[in-house]
């Protein structure tokens, strides 16, 4: 037995097998059954396929404009096919039992300790093409896993998550009826996920430093979260003492149960409702978030469409994809958020006369600023067009609500709703019945915060979109890890502007939703409901926690809470004030 002593944090005693999450190597790891792993064989040799094609296309590209660069290339994918890479990373995924991503990314650290240790420069730089056909690997590996939630559905009745760091927002994602506790490397007393863990009085302790590389996933161990004490692999003796104390415990699933809330409204403890809606990614996610409680789509980020190799989506299959989600949720409403793509990935389409008809897109996407979103489709008007098109179409079979990204101004959003018009009255020349359809900005860039007042005029709804907005108030690259620590949501700029942008929406009577990661972490969601907000955007997974910590807690409180906060400094001070209110609020 080994004994490893953090800091408890959430009272309960439990025991089970060990399920290893690592988010730091941006690659989670979670062990998975005999049965999953064929599964993960499968996911991990489309990733390779679509990681092929993708390279073929972009080697043909630069190999018209600099022929001498397509080396590069063919360099990857020779190294696509070396058995040391992906048939290596499939024996760890079948010896070991852990998810493709983190096979693939442990092969990764294995190439790179080799190449590290030669002496000659040439071959040491290849550490960098490996790196960059192991993230485009590890790309393709997310096409298909949504959330945590489905990475960690596949789990035994009683497991116990160890992690590296459990953020709020995959804490609420994780389903608390078969994970019976957690224990973390990181965090302290005040951290956000301690609270969490409280407020479902699931057992935790944090602060453990190296639970994570101690612990192997599948040991058995107990979570002790009074005394801070972790035992892994448990003599009989504290195994006997876990279970007597697990029996006086609530039943954690008939918490969560309650969590879910079934499909009521949110409403918080003083009566005031709380609009929850889903964002989603891809159209099979309507049936996760209807299952979630989600009340509509609040964001369907349209671009995924375009993720997939193939051929492109052409106006008819647009519609058709439309349609289908706006009759799954109809009467709800469905946010579709117009491409937020970027120019790189559009030209790689152009380059290959895939355009005539739509668009397909390939690669990441990125968060870089230049023509992107709305900016861009204004520049392509004929490409633009396609979409408004399949979307006024669709419209007649639900509830739709059409939203443009990365808006700075009021001229784009005339020039988008003069499009719109024109789509319209071209579908009407042809007979077609278009309803009106509310449009909507989404609120990302400063200068559109700036000048939501403005917006807020003339448009039908705002979304503040916090994960770009952060990036663009604070100056931020969230990619760049040297000063990623500084993307700080709960900066007073970022509570400043979101107060700002809420004002100019109720002055003009519109509705006004945060669709940004934020709405996913229960802590920070309660204090913007604080600041006035009443409509909220997330992943499906984090929406029954979210109605639960609502439910327990008085909306008078959290504006008091708010006031506060706002006479604050720094984010430091805005954060323990936070965390220490939302533990008296909602920790009954
Ligand atoms: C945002 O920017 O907050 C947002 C919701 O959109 P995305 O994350 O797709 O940029
Ligand atoms: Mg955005």
């Amino acid at each position: 037995m080994q004994r490893l002593t953090g800091i408890g944090v959430s009272p309960g005693v439990v025991s089970g097998r060990a399920v290893i999450l690592i988010q730091r190597a941006q690659a989670l790891r979670y062990q998975i059954s005999s049965a999953r792993v064929p599964l993960e064989l499968k996911r991990l040799e489309e990733s390779r396929e679509r990681s092929r094609q993708q390279l073929v296309d972009i080697r043909e590209r630069v190999a018209r404009r600099r022929p001498e660069m397509a080396a590069l290339f063919d360099a990857q994918l020779l190294m696509l096919d070396d058995p040391m890479l992906v048939p290596r990373a499939a024996e760890t995924v079948r010896t070991q039992r852990v998810n493709a991503e983190w096979a693939v990314q442990q092969v990764f650290q294995e190439f790179r300790s080799v190449l590290d240790d030669v002496a000659d420069p040439y071959l040491r730089e290849r550490t960098g093409d490996v790196a960059d056909l192991v993230g485009r690997l590890k790309m393709n590996l997310r096409r298909d896993v949504t959330t945590p939630r489905d990475l960690l559905s596949a789990l035994d009745e009683s497991s116990v998550l160890i992690a590296d760091e459990l953020t709020p927002s995959i804490a609420a994602q994780v389903d608390w009826t078969k994970v019976r506790g957690f224990a973390t490397d990181a965090g302290s007393r005040t951290y956000h996920t301690a609270i969490l863990a409280r407020s479902l009085e699931v057992p935790a302790v944090v602060g453990l430093h190296s639970a994570s590389a101690r612990i192997q996933a599948g040991e058995l161990v107990v979570i002790d979260g009074a005394s801070g004490d972790v035992f892994v692999d448990p003599t009989e003796e504290v195994l006997a003492r876990a279970a007597r104390q697990d029996e006086e415990r609530p039943s954690v699933a008939g918490n969560a149960a309650r969590g879910a809330s079934g499909g009521r409204p949110a409403t918080t403890a003083d009566g005031v409702r709380i609009r929850l809606d889903a964002n989603i990614e891809f159209p099979d996610d309507l049936v996760a978030a209807r299952y979630a409680g989600a009340e509509g789509i609040g964001l369907y980020r349209s671009e995924f469409l375009l993720a997939d190799t193939g051929a492109a989506i052409d106006e008819d299959q647009q519609y058709e994809i439309y349609r289908g989600m706006l009759e799954g949720m109809a009467p709800a409403p469905v946010t579709i958020r117009t491409f937020d793509v970027d120019e790189d990935q559009l030209a790689s389409q152009l380059s290959r006369g895939r355009l005539a008809g739509g668009w397909v897109l390939n690669e990441a996407r990125t968060s870089r600023q230049g023509l992107r979103g709305l900016r861009l489709s204004l520049t392509r008007p004929e490409l633009f067009q396609v979409q408004l098109r399949a979307l006024l179409r669709a419209s007649r079979h639900g509830n739709l609500r059409i939203v443009f990204p990365f808006v700075s101004g009021v001229d784009e959003l005339r020039d988008a709703r003069r499009m719109v018009g024109a789509a319209a009255a071209e579908l009407a020349r042809h007979g077609e019945v278009v309803p009106r359809v509310p449009i909507g900005v989404v609120i990302e860039i400063p200068a559109a915060a700036y000048t939501a007042d403005l917006l807020a005029k003339e448009a039908d709804f705002l979304t503040i979109g916090t994960n770009d907005l952060i990036q663009y108030c604070l100056a931020v690259d969230r990619a760049d890890e040297r000063v990623s620590g500084l993307y700080e949501p709960l900066h007073p700029a970022i509570l400043r502007v979101v107060v700002m942008v809420r004002r100019a929406a109720a002055r003009h009577r519109i509705p006004v939703s945060l669709c940004g990661e934020m709405a996913s972490d229960p802590a920070l969601m309660t204090l913007l409901v604080g600041l006035g907000l009443r409509e909220f955007s997330m992943t499906p997974g984090a929406i029954a926690m979210a109605k639960q910590v609502l439910e327990g807690t008085r909306s008078d409180d959290m504006r008091t809470l708010a006031r506060r906060v706002l006479r604050l400094t720094t984010a430091g001070e805005i954060e323990a004030e936070l965390m220490a209110a939302f533990g008296r609020l909602s920790l009954k």
